[in-house]
């Protein structure tokens, strides 16, 4: 459906307000053209990827580097730049399809979405029309690779604090920078790098260092844990002469550039993490089919089909999160009416909230299914030579880039807090209705439409979050901020509603679709709700427990039982049939 501007839903609002299933987007609503890039990548990936993993996870530089440039032959690296710089300039749903579909090799995505992502962007979002031209048709075909270093040795999740210092040459036509970088991914392979300095040590400000300019001095590749195929670090930079015509965007206006690269980073990394817990809970499923004990292929197990289901479950509430995000941030800048680049960069900024959500969400999920999955495989989980070792290892570093999941958690109940205030959506009326609801004792009704408890639960889990959050604001004010623990639990919350509401609101949408599969996407609602209730009871009860005592929290810990109202289904017969359903497709198919 198409929403015009005032219709569609500003970030953050869908804790305050109830969202119809047809204004979502779902990835059964990708059109020809998304699904055609998404089969490009996904071609590219199995052809020419996946047969050079063991050279590319030993640092065959050359290899990698060719395989970037044939990416760049098929269109795989330009789909955010601009057409007349080279570029496709499609959308953002295309842009997440092309990274969750590069995902499956750990290092070639990172190195990839290194170069796209926080490589390209700045200077997509923020260059100047000869920067370019001169950076970005080489950037989309790959002939030059692109870096990112914002982190220092002693400037990492804080990252104003950097030190790296640039100094105006007294002709006026150069910054000589000064300062050490670490954990650039790309390094060894870059042709530039954008760079941030403090102006006189004070104006954070954007640069881009070619590696033809002298002073620079890269370190030994990094000895990691996982991604070992994908080049990291260190760089020193000693009065690397950097022109004025390469100061990227405004002085003293770096901040900008930083976060706003790393929040359209971080929800490409979300897509990403979800391509690669899906093709994980592939070869999960694979090897759980063809694997005997006890005269039985392992997947006729309980236990084991029990975590094939939830490891689905999981999947498509990520997959949910993702597109429905893609969905908004593209309609919105589809009708802001600026060029691209603007409008995408205004959208991205609406939506930081969501963004920030699906990192961590998708993260998290990844985390779990790698975990499930060497499980699955058993001793032989435990072994390169089988297919879920290196996707465990890869997969840590993503709760630790692009923001660590803890300053994301932070971040999205910030910014949630702050669009508040700032009155950019109702939010302190939504909390005080909850608190009035909550008094009153007066309970909405759930009507008899299809999945009508899950609808009102959904409705009810907001509630909560709004009252637990004005709970915690009562007792600490403005100094919440300092009372981590209590936004921990929040943002989990939060993360929790908009998984469940993503979920539950695909599958209104495509029940009409999925006809004889009904039950099955049935299951999967009804599954997480009831263990969604579950995990919302805990945290209502911590929160409660952690802000109000004797009658407050007497009244909120039975406001939290009327809200949680739920009889416990039994979700074993549930997680069967999902898993049921994944054995026989023989893959991730929900
Ligand atoms: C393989 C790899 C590739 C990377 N690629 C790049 C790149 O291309 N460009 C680039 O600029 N950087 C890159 N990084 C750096 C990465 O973004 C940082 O490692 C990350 O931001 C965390 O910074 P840090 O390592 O200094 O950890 P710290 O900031 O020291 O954090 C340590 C711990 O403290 C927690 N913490 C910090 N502050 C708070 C707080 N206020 N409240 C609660 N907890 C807090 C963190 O969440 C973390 O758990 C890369 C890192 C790695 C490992």
């Amino acid at each position: 459906m198409t929403l015009s501007q005032q219709e569609i839903p500003k970030g953050g609002s869908f804790l305050l307000q109830e969202t119809e299933p047809i204004s979502v987007f779902t990835p059964e609503d990708f059109t020809e053209d998304q699904k055609l890039i998404a089969q490009t990548a996904k071609d590219f990936m199995e052809r020419e990827v996946l047969p050079k993993v063991e050279q590319i996870e030993s640092q065959d530089w050359g290899i990698t580097l060719g395989l970037i440039r044939k990416a760049g032959e098929l269109g795989l690296l330009s789909i955010d730049i601009p057409e007349q710089y080279g570029g496709l300039g499609l959308d953002k749903t295309s842009s997440v399809l092309v990274s969750e579909n590069m995902a499956r090799v750990g290092s070639f995505a990172v190195t990839h979405g290194g170069h796209t992502g926080i490589g390209t962007l700045p200077i997509v979002y923020f260059g100047t029309d000869e920067q370019k031209k001169k950076f970005l048709p080489k950037f989309a075909t790959g002939e030059w690779i692109s870096s990112y270093s914002l982190t220092e040795p002693d400037s990492g999740s804080d990252a104003l604090s950097i030190k790296t210092k640039a100094a105006l040459s007294p002709d006026g036509k150069t910054y000589l920078l000064n300062g050490s970088k670490s954990f650039l991914t790309n390094a060894g392979i870059a042709d530039v790098y954008i760079t941030f300095a403090k102006i006189d040590g004070e104006k954070m400000t954007g640069f881009i260092i070619e590696k033809k300019f002298p002073g620079i001095q890269l370190g030994k590749e990094e000895k990691k844990m996982g991604i070992k195929g994908s080049s990291t670090r260190t760089m020193i930079l000693e009065n690397v002469p950097v022109p004025v015509e390469n100061v990227l965007g405004e002085i003293g206006k770096g901040h900008k550039i930083a976060f706003n690269i790393l929040n359209m980073g971080r929800f490409k990394l979300g897509a990403g993490v979800i391509g690669g817990a899906k093709s994980v809970i592939t070869d999960s499923i694979q090897y759980a089919k063809q694997r005997k004990q006890f005269q039985k292929a392992i997947s006729e197990f309980g236990m084991i089909k029990e975590k094939l289901g939830e490891m689905g479950i999981q999947a498509f509430a990520g997959e949910s999160m993702v597109y429905r995000t893609a969905g908004l941030i593209d309609q919105m800048s589809g009708l802001m009416g600026l060029g691209k680049p603007e409008s995408s960069l205004r959208s991205l900024e609406e939506y930081a909230v969501e963004c920030s959500i699906v990192k961590v969400a998708a993260t998290e999920i990844l985390s779990f299914v790698v975990d499930q999955a060497v499980q699955i495989f058993g001793g032989y989980g435990f072994m390169e030579e089988y297919p879920v070792a290196r996707p465990y290892r890869d997969s840590r570093i993503n709760r630790i880039f692009e923001g660590t999941n803890e300053i994301n958690r932070l971040l999205m109940v910030g910014m949630l807090l702050k669009r508040g205030m700032e009155g950019k959506i109702p939010l302190m009326q939504a909390a005080q209705k909850a608190a009035d609801e909550m008094t009153s004792g007066t309970f909405s009704e759930e009507s008899s439409d299809l999945l009508a408890h899950e609808t009102q639960l959904l409705q009810n889990f907001k509630k909560l979050l709004l009252f637990s959050a004005s709970l915690a604001f009562q007792k600490y004010g403005t100094q919440l901020e300092e009372e981590e623990e209590l936004i921990e639990r929040l943002s989990s919350m939060l993360i929790e509603i908009y998984a469940a509401e993503s979920l539950l609101l695909r599958v209104k949408r495509g029940m009409a679709k999925w006809g004889h599969k009904e039950p099955l996407y049935t299951a999967l609602v009804q599954s997480f709700f009831n263990d969604s209730v579950f995990r919302m009871e805990a945290l209502g009860k911590q929160i409660s427990a952690a802000v109000s005592e004797g009658d407050m929290l007497r009244i909120s810990l039975s406001a939290l039982r009327k809200w949680l109202k739920h009889n416990p289904i039994n979700t074993i017969p549930l997680k069967r049939k999902i898993a049921d359903a994944l054995i026989e497709a023989g893959g991730y198919s929900l």
